[in-house]
């Protein structure tokens, strides 16, 4: 069937709070900026067109923001009848443009990552390709490291415990978050879990913005000895320069922007040399679309790229970017979905299912919160 006469009949949205088997603490909660995180609420869309083919995309929040950004996403939804599906860039700056008083990043563009998820889920899934092989590979199985093991709220046993289930899964590499009110604290850690794993095990550390410069540069040069594979958010997010300064005096490569929400941003970051890892997330800054210039920037810098949490999202962007990239395994979203990532020998597998490749569970709908269907 030809698809150039489709239109979107219905788009229906849901807010669902997805609680975590364990409240986790970073840097953050330490010194009482955050409390310990107990749910991710991730807003969905599912779309339909006149001729039956549907879409699937969501978004997310942490804390704060989820009544609201499902409320922007109910005002935007009415925006996306009756209209081509296939044109996404074109959606996505009409649904930019009815929220520009709000400004293009945050929030405003996080509610159109939902949408503009769902609008690429869909044209793939038209053509029975994943999004990964969409947009076109350089790889199937993408490097992956696990980050929930590593939280500060976990004792160092506790953290070599889930070192050991981490690798026995098959993933690759492991994160620790740094950060604490004593640095040799963070320093005892890190070489405990180095001596663990031996020389082998890639090790990244994420400090969650906690120090200042002097710090972050102390800090940096002692852990330069652990040979880790970068250095995550030393630094304020918005601390272009001051990311860019320590990156000229650390061996350890630098990674940060997973707090930026929205191109603009991350070009900044990447115009003021401030990294070697590159960490944007797809729905933070508003979906594929804005995602895919960002890519296009990394590769043209030779950046390397490292998206944050959601990996059914980014599993897909990774296999589809020419330069070192790496998965982050976060397995916080899995109960919501029916199926699973597959994770072997340190790489995690783009799936071969149509589109993203994810469909609501049961239990998610138990968690649904809000829900609205134009
Ligand atoms: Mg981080």
């Amino acid at each position: 069937m030809a698809h150039h006469d489709d239109k979107i009949r219905h788009v229906e949205i849901s807010l669902i709070q997805v609680p975590l088997k364990n409240a986790v603490s970073d840097a953050k909660v330490l010194t009482g900026r955050q409390q310990p995180l107990s749910h991710v609420a991730v807003l969905t869309a599912d779309i339909e067109t006149v001729h039956g083919a549907r879409g699937f995309g969501f978004s997310y929040t942490l804390r704060a923001g989820s009544a609201a950004i499902f409320a922007h996403a109910r005002e935007l939804a009415p925006f996306l009848i009756d209209e081509d599906p296939n044109d996404i860039g074109r959606l996505w700056e009409k649904l930019a443009w009815q929220g520009a008083s709000i400004g293009r990043s945050g929030l405003a563009v996080q509610a159109i990552a939902a949408f503009d998820t769902a609008l690429w889920d869909l044209k793939a899934k038209r053509v029975e390709l994943s999004i990964g092989k969409f947009l076109g590979c350089y790889r199937t199985a993408i490097p992956c490291y696990n980050t929930s093991g590593g939280y500060l709220n976990a004792t160092l046993d506790e953290v070599l415990r889930n070192v050991d289930t981490s690798l026995d899964k098959g993933l690759g590499g492991i994160k620790l978050k740094v950060g604490q009110p004593d640095l040799s604290k963070d320093i005892e850690r890190v070489r405990a879990v180095r001596k663990h794993v031996g020389d082998s095990v890639p090790i990244m550390v994420d400090a969650n913005q906690q120090w200042d410069y002097t710090t972050a540069l102390r800090a940096g040069c002692e852990l330069d000895e652990f040979n880790l594979v970068w250095l995550e958010e030393p630094l304020s997010a918005y601390d272009y320069a001051g990311h860019a300064r320590l990156a000229e005096k650390l061996k350890t490569p630098i990674a940060t922007g997973e707090m930026l929400s929205s191109v603009a941003e991350v070009q900044n970051l990447i115009e003021q040399r401030s990294v070697t890892f590159l960490q944007p997330d797809v729905p933070r800054v508003g979906g594929f679309t804005p995602f895919l210039r960002i890519m296009a920037q990394a590769e043209q810098h030779r950046l390397k790229l490292a998206p944050h949490f959601v990996m059914e999202q980014h599993v897909h962007v990774a296999a589809a970017f020419q330069n070192e990239t790496w998965v982050e395994h976060i397995e916080w979203l899995e109960p919501m979905f029916n199926e699973r990532l597959e994770i072997k020998d340190g790489l995690m597998y783009l799936p071969t299912r149509p589109g993203v490749g994810f469909s609501l569970s049961g239990q998610a709908l138990e968690w649904r919160v809000a829900h609205a269907r134009v």
